[in-house]
């Protein structure tokens, strides 16, 4: 039997070489593979630029749109090349303004990602796997299981065909991405540096706007401490201990707390960013006083700031989400104990936005 993991998402051309995919690579090696194409048909050196910018600044899916090129090299570009355009499955509207992408890949694997619209940003959450293998007890994803990787393409393209729709739609540009929606991006390394490449210094996305979610993977974060952006790094914790935390989260009994706190210590300081810590509160399971004091305990110290979501349930799990009186307790808590810790509304439930469950929270504060 194939695995998934195996699944080749882009079968071979009926040339037998396949297209080479223009957001699958670091954008100057994109520019030069481009150059040499333009060069071998003996087009003139400006070209090169006017696909740049066509792919990376006007967000085109298909060689049709460049209008400026003659027909006979959008035709070749098009054989040559591949711009891993997302077929949408299926595009869900909350009451909150949040909107869902279901989004059919090559072959037919199903991924999603959530654009969540406030005030002052409008934030896109991108699916780094197709499923999850990692088995968080809580996660809808987990229980569903791993499918496949995502390539460093079709994670950036959830961002061009997603921006597309939200500067169409709202005449508004994604201002904030976060690696928050199916699959754990940090089991995904490979494909997902390329495609933070590919958002960075091909579309143009400031380091500071792009913020990895994982559960913990310290490989995958002293990996990312190790290059020069100063992308974001969030951290779901759940529980203050090691007992609980493998409870709800398998991956802690593979990289336990301190050493976890150790590599985001590392992350801290040779980056310069505040840490953000993901705490989802469920009723009597990680939301008692004591245990808001060990969580002060576990932060103090780092340079983090801890966003509260309440639960949102699942069908696997008895659990219900924590009151509204326990929620505020355990924030006064925090910041009783010098911790910066915010009550974050959920958005979109309406559509079950929450791809990863407890991951996706709004980042507008609680009335
Ligand atoms: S929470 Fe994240 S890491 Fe855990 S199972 Fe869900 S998608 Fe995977």
């Amino acid at each position: 039997m194939t695995s998934h993991a195996e699944s080749d998402p882009f079968p071979q051309a009926s040339t037998g070489r396949r297209p080479i995919e223009l957001l699958g690579g670091p954008p100057e090696e994109t520019l030069i593979r481009i150059g040499a194409f333009m060069e071998a048909r003996a087009a003139p050196p400006y070209r090169t630029e006017q696909v740049r910018a066509w792919v990376f600044d006007r967000r085109i899916r298909t060689f049709e749109e460049a209008t400026n090129l003659p027909k006979e090299l959008r035709a070749a570009l098009d054989r040559e090349f591949s711009l891993t355009p997302l077929e949408p499955a299926h595009v869900a509207r909350s009451r909150d303004g949040t909107v869902k992408h279901l989004w059919r890949l090559a072959d037919d694997e199903q991924i999603e990602s959530v654009l969540i619209p406030t005030s002052d940003r409008l934030t896109l959450c991108l699916s780094s796997q197709a499923g999850c293998a990692l088995g968080c007890t809580f996660c809808a994803t987990g229980h569903f299981g791993f499918r496949r990787q995502l390539s460093g393409a079709e994670i950036s393209a959830q961002f061009r065909d997603a921006s597309r729709f939200a500067e169409s739609e709202w005449q508004r540009p994604v201002d904030r991405i976060v690696y928050m929606g199916m699959g754990e991006p940090l089991a995904n390394l490979e494909a997902v540096q390329v495609s933070l490449d590919v958002l960075h210094r091909g579309f143009g996305v400031g380091a500071r706007r792009i913020t990895i979610s994982t559960v913990g993977l310290v490989p995958g974060i002293l990996t990312l401490a190790s290059r020069p952006e100063q992308f974001g790094l969030a951290v779901s914790l759940h529980a203050p201990d090691h007992e609980l935390r493998a409870s709800l989260m398998p991956i802690e009994r593979r990289h336990p707390l301190p050493e976890l706190l150790e590599a985001i210590r590392e992350y801290a300081s040779l980056r310069g960013r505040r840490i953000t810590f993901e705490y989802t509160l469920i009723q009597d399971v990680n939301d008692r006083p004591g245990q808001a004091r060990r969580l002060a305990g576990l932060v103090r110290g780092l340079p983090a700031f801890v966003n509260l979501i309440p639960f949102n349930p699942i069908p696997f799990v008895d659990w219900r989400p924590s009151s509204a009186e326990r929620m505020a307790a355990f924030a006064r808590t925090l910041q009783e104990r010098g911790v910066q810790a915010a009550l974050r509304t959920p958005r979109g439930r309406d559509i079950a936005a929450a791809c990863g469950q407890l991951r996706l929270e709004a980042r507008e504060p609680a009335a």
